[in-house]
């Protein structure tokens, strides 16, 4: 490129296809929280900051002699432009191409997925899903961005767009690294032309920022009436990292701040826990719930959110060695004294004192959260709903805290008539019958399957309570967890229920003579559906219903075997065992059928059990076929 021809090198490229649609949206509907934008470009200033600060770790000749690195925010009445500078690591022609021209982020998909046309709402996803930049537009009509990268030999660019479709990118000349972004104002955004009220959104939105964020200095002007701007620069906010100061010298509403500027999220976080440690591994760490799930909490590569930092030095973002992955809902700081700088994901992963980081962090989450179920339990709900499923996940991949874990599990129930998850392990064992030594769940793939499953029947009559569990994460969670407080969890969908320490002698005796009177049907059922099933027996578990299936108490249960199946793996054959009701009509009715029916009746009776407990038949037409035909006998 030859200096005398700069034109040539401009050029004029068009958006992708998604940012020209988050652009109409950002100018044409999310206004009801204007000021944002400078909460994001200063965000983003101090990002570039960071960037900087690490790179030149290694290459500390990217700093040429200039390692005092500030944010500044000017304005001008008469230009009408607010213009925001930082010298952080600035942008190459290709990174401002790729970074200002295309959302690479996988959550864009998302972000207008969850778009209500509700304006606030819409305004609070913004942060959320990294579109930061573009709020920009909400209030200029025109956005100039002149960057120059970090280094040696880096030719500066200018970008241009009005946010219609297409940007401008352009040599250009510019003293210095870093990036200043000209906000040309529409016409009815005068507001932020003032000193006052951009100081004021300044230090709400960064006073946590650990760089300082610099306005000219004003003083009032007698002659003309009103401030004039003076050439020094003054910091408008605290600059120093918040996670540094004392708990005593920050309020709520900076730790929320702060939270916001950390998380891209726009309402305040549930709790936080901020804590020096010291020892043997002496770190500082600000740790805090969010309120709501992020879109892809599900997602296993997603970002984890704890931001690492040695000595204040910012190291890394997501450093997901940092907490056990099932917290990985937790947003905050880490700041570790004991770590080298030049720290790397690989060393994370090997290093001694990382693990104690972690341990200390899981230990520190589960008090914030032990500490809110207790006392503010209404506030612990909003939590479970929100994060219960991935907090489930601890009970197989934290052993070490697993009774803890369980002790902030929350369960649907038979003792109340909702789907909500409000009942603990220990408000269960508090209403244990006399004699009952075991707690009794039922699993299914939803509330409703679980809460009427035929296996509750006995317990319903008994007055004993049941745990419904419906979430995916439960199956697998079971088979880590086998007790809560010694006594052990047992499915009442699996066979050889102990019920016996609760029935009374009558009971008993009933039984008993039932089995006696019942063998011979039993035997014939059996021989009629030879290898369909394992087993044929009485059972006193149930009701209301004629049969059901269930499994030995070692066999994988039908449900997980569904989601096995539904996974793509490969599952063993589990053959079910066909329960009978003695003393329900339907049995009376089969017991009386000729020959030629009584095949009929044992298929309906084994595929009526398997629909209940929540399978899929295998053939259903056959099934409906056979229903109605012994529906016209009737
Ligand atoms: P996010 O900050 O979540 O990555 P933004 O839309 O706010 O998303 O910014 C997009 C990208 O543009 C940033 O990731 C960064 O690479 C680049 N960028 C924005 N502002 C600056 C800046 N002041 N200095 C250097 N790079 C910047
Ligand atoms: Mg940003």
């Amino acid at each position: 490129m030859s200096q005398t021809e700069p034109v040539s090198t401009a050029e004029t490229l068009g958006f992708q296809a998604e940012v020209k649609q988050l652009l109409h949206l950002m100018i044409h509907s999310l206004y009801s929280n204007k000021e944002i934008f400078l909460r994001e470009l200063v965000s983003n200033a101090s990002d570039a900051c960071d960037k900087l600060r690490f790179e030149a770790l290694d290459q500390p000749d990217l700093l040429q002699g200039d390692s005092d690195l500030h944010i500044r925010v000017e304005y001008d009445k008469d230009a009408r432009t607010i213009t925001i500078s930082d010298n952080g690591v600035g942008m190459s022609r290709e990174e401002a191409i790729a970074n200002l021209g295309t959302i690479a982020r996988s959550g864009t998909k998302e972000f207008f997925s969850q778009l209500t046309g509700d304006k606030q709402k819409d305004t609070q996803l913004i942060g959320q899903f990294g579109v930061g930049f573009y709020s920009s537009f909400i209030v200029a009509d025109k956005v100039s961005v002149l960057t120059r990268r970090a280094g040696e030999g880096q030719e500066a660019v200018l970008w241009e767009s009005t946010g219609e479709g297409e940007f401008t990118i352009a040599a250009a000349e510019k003293e210095g690294r870093g990036t200043s972004i000209t906000l040309h104002l529409r016409p009815d955004e005068d507001e932020f032309l003032d000193g006052w009220r951009l100081r004021n959104v300044l230090r709400r939105y960064s006073d946590h920022i650990s760089l300082p964020v610099q306005m000219r200095k004003e003083e009032w002007d007698e002659e003309k009436g009103e401030q004039a701007k003076q050439e020094e620069w003054e910091s408008v906010n605290q600059a120093n990292a918040l996670w540094t100061r004392a708990k005593s010298e920050i309020s709520d509403e900076q730790y929320a701040e702060f939270y916001k500027h950390i998380a891209h999220d726009f309402e305040d976080p549930l709790a936080w826990t901020h804590n020096r440690v010291e020892g043997r591994s002496e770190y500082t760490q600000l740790l805090y719930v969010p309120k709501k799930a992020p879109f892809d909490l599900w997602d296993r590569d997603a970002r984890r959110g704890v931001k690492l930092y040695v000595k204040r030095v910012f190291i890394m973002d997501d450093a997901e060695q940092l907490l056990p992955a099932y917290l990985r809902f937790v947003r905050g700081v880490i700041d570790s004294a004991d770590l080298p700088l030049n720290v790397s994901r690989e060393i994370l992963q090997e290093s001694r004192d990382v693990r104690a980081i972690r341990e200390g962090s899981a230990k520190r989450i589960l008090s914030l959260l032990e500490d809110l179920a207790e006392n503010k339990p209404e506030q612990y709900a909003e939590f479970w709903t929100q994060f219960g499923q991935v907090l489930k996940e601890g009970a197989g991949e934290d052993m070490g805290n697993q009774a803890r874990i369980a002790g902030l599990m929350r369960f649907a129930s038979t003792h109340n008539d909702t789907a909500l998850q409000n009942v603990s392990f220990a408000d269960y064992v508090g209403r244990m019958k006399e004699g009952q030594d075991k707690i009794y769940y039922v699993t299914a793939e939803s509330y409703a399957a679980a809460s009427h499953s035929p296996h509750l029947e006995v317990f319903r009559k008994k007055g004993i309570e049941v745990l419904l569990l419906s979430d995916r994460v439960d199956e697998w969670m079971l088979s880590y967890l086998r007790e809560f407080d010694g006594k052990s969890l047992v499915s009442v969908a699996k066979g050889g229920l102990d019920l016996d320490a609760m029935a009374d002698e009558e009971e008993k005796k009933h039984q008993a003579e039932v089995a006696e009177t019942f063998k011979p049907f039993v035997e014939r059922l059996q021989a009629t559906l030879g290898d369909k099933v394992k087993e044929v027996r009485i059972t006193a578990r149930l009701v209301d219903s004629p049969a059901c299936v269930v499994v030995d108490a070692n066999e994988l249960s039908p449900h997980l075997l569904r989601m096995l199946q539904a996974a793509g793996q490969e599952a063993p054959e589990v053959k079910p065992i066909l329960e009978i009701n003695p003393d329900h009509a339907l049995i009376a009715r089969v017991q009386q059928a000729e020959d030629a029916d009584f095949e009929e009746w044992s298929l309906l009776l084994l595929e009526q059990a398997m629909l209940a407990e929540g399978a899929s038949l295998q053939d259903p037409a056959t099934f409906v076929k056979r229903v109605n035909r012994l529906l016209l006998q009737a």
